[in-house]
């Protein structure tokens, strides 16, 4: 496995390659394997909970989001994990029906290490995609942090960039500069 280098939206070279809509991925690829695990790696190694193709310079239809693992803190103090983290590839993927409402989330990027800012997202979305094998999928009603991190991602495979989504500009910061903290970045 490789660490990959992530392109940045406050590079101007990187950013032409971002701002890219990408083309789809012909299935089966036997090169597709080794990518996926190196960009679980270079997400995880990121502190990510997603990554698409084009963050590290491929301009192809393809992302991978982990959702951390749920733990739960005992009465005496030891952590339990209730739930596993779950890793999910999507290949040629399009979100196909929409909530249609609008719940604000403060989204960052790994694109752009430090910053958030509050995007407006569906609650939930179906999408359609294929895994690796080229099989065709149906996700339906993925919410929370599974649908934000898919509806985010799914805009980078289209050259759409979360700053541009941004409505409040005062929301946008740079949140290593406060205490408080947000969810991890995709
Ligand atoms: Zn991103």
């Amino acid at each position: 496995m490789a660490l990959r280098r992530i392109l940045r939206i406050d590079d101007a070279v990187d950013k032409k390659t971002l701002k890219l809509v990408c083309r789809p991925v012909k299935l089966p690829d036997r090169t597709m394997r080794q990518l996926v695990a190196d960009m679980f790696e270079t997400m995880n190694e990121a502190n990510g909970i997603g990554l698409a193709a084009p963050q590290i310079g491929l301009p192809i239809q393809l992302c991978v989001i982990e959702i951390p693992p749920e733990i739960e803190e005992l009465d005496d103090g030891t952590e339990v994990e209730v739930a596993p983290a779950e890793q999910y590839v999507f290949f040629n993927p399009k979100i196909v029906k929409t909530s249609g409402d609008e719940v604000m989330r403060d989204e960052g990027c790994l694109s752009l290490p430090g910053w958030y800012g509050y995007v407006a997202r569906n609650s939930w979305v179906t999408v359609e995609y294929q895994d690796i094998s080229g099989k065709f999928r149906r996700m339906r009603k993925a919410d929370g942090l599974l649908g934000w991190a898919i509806q985010h991602e799914l805009d980078h495979l289209n050259g759409v960039l979360y700053t541009e989504r941004i409505r409040d500009l005062a929301t946008f910061r740079d949140i290593t500069k406060e205490r408080e903290e947000s969810a991890a970045p995709a």
